[in-house]
């Protein structure tokens, strides 16, 4: 099941994760727009949205898409010097070029525009860790299935992620079909392999990663877990989702977002732990909000059932848990 939306979905993912690289590489001046919501959106993220959603929409046209950004901005008259980068890197990429062009890019964009149902939808982040992205880090392309409220298939882009013993200057894709296993395709040679979650029981010897933003999560208390696990080594922040992806391939054991007490009411966005949850899931690794909960994708656009998120290798997670619930 899911083999067409599998070949469809990495497909589109793949054609994003070259124009962001592109773009990521050539990145300088003016090349972002502050939403409502004071965070950034770039050049990239819209025309990784607009890529993926073209392709998606190609094949599966009755397929609605929530994906995270919109055109309007974009259309603003003050914002042309953005909208004319976009176009210059969809005219400079042979194969974007191909699909995209200046009359179907708001349409294309706005194909995201999609409601969650309880029936089958995407969710896309078109480029999850703007920030990560616009300091030349890391960001993935994060696009997932859910299928009556369960994440049925997750397609991972890392462009920037780097394996020890491996090599690729293109990054990596990680997939998952749910009951089916995780993929790693290394996207400079297609190379693929299945990958599982690091089997290190010993917590002292337990590596820990956490969002780079410090606004994005509780990283006092998520030291002082490090700490009572007496962790050798220090929590290793990174942006986005490629901290599932590093988790899912055996590269760290856990992974802690505990909510940031000045950001009570933030709730996860569905498409910032949708394909990551079920990456990790399928590499043996367990992922729960930070009470133990399953995440619970029914809820709309966010996790509102859902407070924080807790990836881990089964061995560690029941004591985690613990853990939280006296500290909390
Ligand atoms: P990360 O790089 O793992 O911190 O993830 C980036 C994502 O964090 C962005 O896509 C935002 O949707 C999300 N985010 C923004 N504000 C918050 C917040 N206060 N708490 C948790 N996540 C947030
Ligand atoms: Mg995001």
């Amino acid at each position: 099941m899911f083999e067409q939306e599998l070949e469809t979905g990495q497909h589109a993912v793949t054609e994003a994760m070259r124009i962001t690289r592109t773009i990521q590489d050539e990145l300088a001046g003016n090349n972002a727009i502050t939403k409502a919501d004071k965070s950034p959106v770039t050049i990239a993220d819209f025309a990784a949205q607009a890529v993926v959603c073209r392709i998606l929409n190609n094949y599966f046209p009755d397929t609605p898409i929530v994906a995270e950004e919109r055109s309007h901005a974009l259309q603003k008259p003050e914002h042309r010097e953005i909208l004319d980068k976009i176009l210059h890197y969809i005219d400079k990429d042979s194969r974007v070029k191909e699909i995209l062009n200046k009359d179907n890019l708001f349409q294309s964009i706005d194909l995201g525009g999609g409601e969650p149902n309880n029936g089958v939808f995407w969710t896309l982040d078109p480029v999850d860790g703007t920030k990560g992205f616009l300091r030349g880090q890391q960001f993935a392309i994060a696009l997932a299935l859910i299928v009556e409220g369960e994440v049925q298939l997750g397609i991972l882009g890392c462009p920037n992620l780097s394996i020890p013993h491996h090599q690729s200057t293109q990054g990596y894709l990680l997939f998952a079909i749910k009951g089916q296993g995780t993929r790693l395709v290394n996207a400079e040679s297609g190379e693929t392999q299945t990958v599982r979650v690091s089997n290190i029981t010993d917590p002292p010897k337990m590596r820990f990663v956490e969002s780079y933003e410090s606004s994005h999560s509780n990283l006092d208390k998520q030291l002082q877990i490090a700490r009572m696990l007496k962790m050798e080594q220090e929590p290793v922040r990174m942006d986005s989702q490629v901290k599932y992806g590093v988790v899912a391939t055996g590269n760290a054991e856990i992974y802690l977002r505990i909510p940031n007490p000045k950001t009570p009411d933030y709730r996860e966005k569905i498409w910032d732990h949708a394909a990551g949850s079920l990456v990790v899931e399928e590499a043996g690794g367990v992922v729960t909000d930070i009470s133990g909960k399953k995440l619970d994708f029914n809820t709309g656009k966010t996790l509102k059932n859902n407070r924080g998120i807790f990836a881990s290798v089964p061995v560690v997670h029941n004591l985690i848990i613990e853990i939280l619930e006296e500290m909390a």
